[in-house]
């Protein structure tokens, strides 16, 4: 094992983050480049657990006039075709995985098992957390703050699109300033957009660091896990 500063790691990836330039539904050679990166840290020794979201194919707030239970559903389905997606491009690496999903479809993947989950992560699988919490009205957010206070994992990686979290948004406005750290309780007060409140509510009352970063830069994982200043620290 390498000198690394977190050895359980839960990373969260949007699904915007595997559309990439597309911006929906999932571009390969994105999927295979995050794999690399998964790669490197299991070749580290560090134990990855996954959470991906299901933007990039839908979300349960856009479905104009639905039952929002059943939209909610569809993006928890959504997460799942994302999931299967990772898995693939971990595993034509050599990477071993196993993809665990919180509503039962045991023909495609395991149920959620905690215990089953850590002993995976022991061996060295990354284990990928598919269908979010399994509840409607919650976020893939969450389910990384809950999924990582269930593996104990040190910290959630939180790669996004900017590298960091800013004051305004830096698409839009060229004088916005990133911040190095913040609490959470600055985030919840700001009103800054990192994660939902519940999501980081969760972080908040369980000790869980949140380190945001962007995905742009190659390799930018790795450094998150060997300590180097980049993104944004958000903790007590
Ligand atoms: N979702 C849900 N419960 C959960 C997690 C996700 O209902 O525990 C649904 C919700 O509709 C959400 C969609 O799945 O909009 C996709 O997740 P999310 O929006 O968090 O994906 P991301 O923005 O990270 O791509």
């Amino acid at each position: 094992m390498c000198n690394v500063k977190y050895k359980r790691i839960m990373l969260k990836l949007s699904g915007e983050a595997l559309a990439g330039e597309k911006g929906y539904g999932i571009d390969f050679e994105v999927a295979q480049r995050i794999a690399q990166e998964i790669k490197d840290l299991v070749n580290m020794g560090i134990e990855v657990g996954a959470v991906v979201g299901g933007g990039n194919i839908w979300r349960g707030r856009n479905g104009n006039g639905m039952d929002r239970t059943t939209a909610d559903y569809m993006g928890m389905m959504a997460t799942c075709i994302n999931a299967l997606a990772l898995q693939d491009s971990l595993e034509q690496m050599g990477v071993n995985t196993r993809v665990q999903t919180a509503i039962e479809m045991k023909e495609i993947a395991e149920p959620f098992i905690r215990r089953r989950a850590m002993r995976h992560l022991e061996k060295g699988r990354v284990v990928i957390f598919a269908a979010g919490t399994g509840n409607p009205y919650f976020s893939t957010d969450t389910t990384a703050a809950l999924r990582a206070a269930e593996i104990e994992a040190d910290v959630i990686l939180l790669a996004k699109k900017v590298d960091g979290v800013y004051d305004k948004d830096p698409h839009k406005h060229s004088d916005a300033v990133k911040f190095d750290k913040l609490t959470y309780i600055d985030v919840l007060e700001k009103g800054l957009q990192v994660m939902d409140s519940t999501a980081t509510s969760l972080c908040m009352d369980n000790n869980i660091p949140i380190l945001v970063f962007g995905l742009e830069s190659p390799g930018n994982i790795k450094k998150a896990i060997m300590g180097e200043k980049i993104g944004t620290i958000i903790y007590k």
